[in-house]
C-alpha cells in the first residue's frame, strides 16, 4: 500500500513537538467516529488543521482505502493517555465509518504495523491495544469482536504480513537474490534469515562453481 503524507507543522496546539528517545511499541485505536465522512484522509486534514486545538494527536489513520500519516515515527504525539505509551509508541487509528468494509480497514492497519514492526526492529508483543496504557475501552469494536475483527484475529493478520516482508528480499538486494536463487547458490526461502558457518561455505563452493 502506499502511504500517503500529510505531516502536522509544528506550533500548533495539537503537535507536541517532542521526539521519542526511542520507539518501543505500535499503539491500535478506533477513531470512535461513525460519521461515514469520517475517513483517514479526513482524519488526516484535522490533524492538520490543529486537531480543534485539542491536545490530540496521533501519527497514522487508517481506512478500507487509505493510509494517512500526520507525524513522524519518532514524534511524541497525545494518543494513549499514559506518559509511557506516549512517548514510546507509534499511534494507528482505524476508522469505524464503514462497518461493512471495518475488517479491510483492520487489515489494512495490520499491513501497516508490520511494516512499522519491520522498520524499527520491534517485537511482535509491542503491538498493544490503547486500552492496555490507560484502560479506555479502545479499539473498541475490535475488543468486542462485533465488527468482523478480534484482537487474536488482528494480530494473526499481522503476522502474516510480517511473513510476506521476511519471505521478501530488500529492495537493494532483489535482483542478485533472483539471481542467487537461478544459479542454485541459494533456496529461495527465508531471504533474511542468518547463515551457519558451513552454510557460508557450501554457497561460496556453489558461486565457485557456478563461475562467480
Ligand atoms: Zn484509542
Amino acid at each position: 500500500m502506499n502511504i500517503n503524507r500529510k505531516i502536522v507543522p509544528a506550533g500548533l496546539k495539537n503537535n507536541p513537538n517532542k521526539t521519542m528517545k526511542i520507539i518501543s511499541y505500535i499503539t491500535i485505536h478506533t477513531t470512535g467516529n461513525t460519521n461515514p465522512n469520517a475517513t483517514a484522509k479526513m482524519h488526516a486534514d484535522y490533524q492538520f488543521g490543529g486537531s480543534g486545538e485539542r491536545e490530540a494527536s496521533w501519527h497514522y489513520t487508517v481506512d478500507k482505502d487509505e493510509i494517512w500519516q500526520s507525524f513522524e515515527d519518532i514524534s511524541i504525539c497525545w494518543h494513549a493517555g499514559d506518559p509511557t505509551g506516549n512517548f514510546s509508541s507509534i499511534g494507528i487509528e482505524i476508522c469505524d465509518n464503514d462497518k461493512s468494509k471495518f475488517v479491510q480497514a483492520c487489515d489494512n492497519a495490520a499491513w501497516l504495523a508490520a511494516q512499522l514492526l519491520k522498520k524499527h526492529n520491534l517485537p511482535f508483543e509491542n503491538v498493544k491495544q490503547h486500552n492496555y496504557w490507560s484502560g479506555k475501552d479502545c479499539p473498541k469494536e475490535i475488543r468486542a469482536g462485533n465488527w468482523g475483527v478480534t484482537w487474536s484475529e488482528f494480530l494473526s493478520r499481522v503476522g502474516k504480513y510480517m511473513d510476506e516482508i521476511n519471505n521478501k528480499p530488500s529492495d537493494w538486494c532483489r535482483e542478485e537474490w533472483e539471481l542467487g536463487v537461478k544459479l542454485g547458490i541459494v533456496a529461495n526461502d527465508n531471504p533474511r534469515g542468518s547463515l551457519t558457518k558451513e552454510q557460508v561455505v557450501a554457497m561460496i563452493i556453489k558461486a565457485k562453481k557456478a563461475n562467480l
